[in-house]
């Protein structure tokens, strides 16, 4: 193999095929809005308790699609139910519903 002095790094590609989706296809089932999300990050942007540690109801989906609860949970749990993000949701998804779903499925 030629040396061309520098590495390909591995590629970090998520094989969404290959992942557990029960717990989500549960959640959808419950909450089919949670299905509507564009990841627009309003509700983490708008949020009252990311002012005091780190939560994201954005980031928070796309890792429970990608069955990464542990990390999803860890973002949620400062969560006050004050509803700011579900006045400031685009897609209307009633994300304070929605986070209460996510805690209910997800054993929380
Ligand atoms: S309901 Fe929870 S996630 Fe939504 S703005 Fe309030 S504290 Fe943040
Ligand atoms: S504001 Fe609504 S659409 Fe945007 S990331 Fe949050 S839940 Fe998704």
């Amino acid at each position: 193999m030629i040396d061309f002095g520098f590495t390909v790094s591995p590629s970090s590609r998520l094989d969404l095929d290959k992942m557990d989706r029960t717990s989500f296809n549960a959640l959808a089932k419950i909450e089919p809005d949670v299905l509507k999300c564009m990841a627009c990050g309003s509700c983490t942007a708008s949020c009252t308790a990311a002012q005091f540690e780190p939560t994201s109801l954005r980031q928070a989906i796309l890792l429970l699609q990608r069955a990464q609860v542990e990390q999803a949970l860890n973002l949620l749990k400062g969560c006050m139910l004050c509803g700011k993000c579900t006045m400031v949701c685009p897609r209307g998804i009633n994300t304070r519903h929605l986070i209460i779903s996510i805690q209910k499925i997800y054993g929380k």
